[in-house]
């Protein structure tokens, strides 16, 4: 049967020309071409599976992330085993993996085994974000969080320093990052002490946003008020109110989903597309404080802010969601010594029912105890807050351990009252280090267990740009590029530090943590920030301002794939 025979040997033919075909197209990133128009990335700091679990209980239906996990994500950082929030989002926003504390600066020399030492021209050096990339694809970016806007996570994506506590650095490269809607807490950090803000530099930030056209808004009403545009929005002097606490003490503060849809419907104006950081931020401190019930308030408010996500994303079809967790925290359970016997036997009711009693955080009920610390006050406000009759010894227990913890008190009243009256455990108010869920929707998504750092190439690709390149092109080393004899830092003013470099022509300045290039009389913005590592007294600028110092009309490289 020759024509049979044929017949089935061109199938074969076929058929291995598409499984080769299949294997090569996994085994090798698809090449060029943007594969999402958006990408939205939503990142719950301090959790991790079991807490899904249990906000899923708790909520009596599925989370809106759900159906779309795909994977897992290793959280380790260059120096540690355990991931704090600075060096993990700095991972997610860079693709380099970094250490302790840094924002999206490279590591320090000193590793965990199993991280390769890093080269030398890495070390404390700007390493560029994929928010910094979609921007020079000119597409409009957004930054949402509860916490400031300056904390870890939203730092990492937005500004190079190598503490996350130099929060006054952080939002001046933030706003001089030219991003298109921020909205959060934090605004103290926008304004000079001297109008009762932050700032020891001087500087009024407000003032500079104003300049630019920003629209500047502080309260939900105003929320609504916005429609296109760009706008900073800073809901609170410092971080937004835990979720639970927040329509009694704050109803003025936007929730995280009104914030995310708000983000999403003026971003999503920009014909270039966008991308977007949404970040909810405080269930890493309802974890640290072991308490269950601004776990659950906060862990559904950041459900809801996926859902909004993942509605945009459905209807548009050109849009990558990730949503994940940078680290867990707290070690939490469903499951506790105390309540061990019975766990054969646990009922959903049971199990539920004293946090559905719950009315308040702790740091709330701390706040009512601090200035009165009895007994009496302890089970008055225990009993108003959580619906708990609370044992005078139990009392006692909570004050002489709050009094050990000083600045985080408040972590004593879960610590007492968890094990005795629910059955949730904690093992730590640390961080932990075991991998966290990763979910996926959309054109370019991942699959299987990533490196932290995977998250940054994953946006990047998505979006048809190489990180790498983008490093060289907004972070040149000035010192290698126009000889360190003609480069000096500028102290005279410690606050505002300036690059000067003296190349030939007239004296170029470079404000550092500013997008701003001044020769003689004239000012130039930068498609970039400024940035200064003190680790290594090295300086950094855009590629651009060295081609505009030189009077050099090459074009800039591009960054795309
Ligand atoms: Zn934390």
């Amino acid at each position: 049967m020759p024509f049979r025979k044929s017949l089935s040997k061109i199938l074969f033919v076929l058929l291995s020309t598409i499984a080769v075909a299949v294997i090569m197209a996994g085994a090798c990133p698809a090449a060029a071409g943007p594969k999402a128009k958006n990408v939205i990335v939503l990142i719950v700091d301090g959790c991790s599976a079991e807490q899904y679990t249990f906000a899923r209980w708790f909520k009596g239906a599925p989370l809106s992330f759900d159906p779309y996990r795909v994977g897992a994500i290793r959280t380790y950082i260059a120096d540690s085993v355990i991931a704090d929030s600075a060096p993990a989002a700095s991972a997610f926003a860079t693709g380099v993996r970094t250490s302790d504390k840094f924002i999206s600066v490279g590591p320090h020399p000193e590793t965990i085994s199993g991280v390769p030492l890093p080269p030398e021209d890495l070390r404390y050096r700007p390493v560029a974000t994929v928010l910094e990339g979609a921007r020079l694809l000119k597409k409009s970016t957004g930054i949402v969080a509860t916490s400031r806007v300056t904390h870890a996570t939203p730092a990492a994506f937005m500004a190079h320093v190598p503490s996350r506590v130099q929060e006054d650095d952080i939002m001046e490269q933030a706003v001089h990052q030219g991003i298109d809607v921020v909205f959060g807490g934090g605004r103290r950090h926008l304004i000079p002490k001297e109008l009762k803000g932050r700032r020891v530099d001087g500087d009024n930030l407000y003032e500079t946003l104003k300049g630019w056209g920003y629209q500047i808004i502080e309260n939900r009403r105003e929320l609504q008020g916005v429609s296109s545009g760009r706008v900073f929005g800073l809901f609170a002097p410092s971080h937004m109110e835990p979720e639970i606490d927040r329509p009694r003490l704050h109803p003025d503060q936007p929730t995280l989903a009104e914030m995310t849809r708000k983000a999403i419907e003026i971003l999503s104006q920009d014909p270039d597309g966008f991308f977007l950081m949404v970040e909810g931020s405080q269930v890493d401190w309802a974890c640290h404080a072991n308490d269950p019930a601004y776990l659950l308030s906060d862990l559904l408010a950041y459900d809801q802010a996926v859902a909004a996500a993942l509605d945009f994303a459905k209807k548009d079809g050109r849009t990558l969601v990730l949503a994940m967790s940078d680290h867990n925290t707290g070690g939490f359970s469903i499951g506790n010594q105390a309540s061990n016997g019975i766990y054969p036997q646990m009922k959903v009711e049971a199990f539920l029912d004293p946090f559905r009693k719950m009315q308040a955080s702790s740091v709330r009920m701390w706040a009512l105890i601090e200035n009165d610390q009895t007994a009496a006050r302890v089970k008055a406000v225990v009993k108003e807050g959580w619906a708990l009759d609370i044992a005078e010894d139990e009392a006692q227990r909570i004050l002489s351990l709050a009094a050990s913890y000083k600045d985080s008190a408040h972590h004593a009243i879960g610590e007492v009252l968890c094990p005795k009256y629910t059955y949730v455990g904690w093992t730590t108010h640390g961080h932990s280090g075991g991998d966290v869920p990763l979910h996926a929707f959309g054109p370019g998504k991942p699959s299987g267990v990533l490196a932290a750092p995977d998250i940054a190439r994953v946006c990047a690709e998505a979006m048809g740009f190489s990180l790498p390149r983008l490093t060289q092109r907004l972070f040149v080393d000035a010192a290698r590029t126009f000889g360190g004899d003609r480069i000096t830092i500028d102290r005279r003013d410690p606050a505002n530090p300036v690059v000067r470099i003296a190349a030939g022509g007239p004296t170029a300045e470079l404000p550092v943590n500013k997008n701003l290039l001044k020769i003689g009389e004239k000012l130039h913005p930068l498609e970039g920030v400024v940035v200064y590592a003190p680790n290594t007294d090295r300086a950094y600028l855009p590629l651009q301002a060295v081609h505009l110092i030189r009077g050099s009309r090459a074009a800039l490289p591009k960054i795309t794939n």
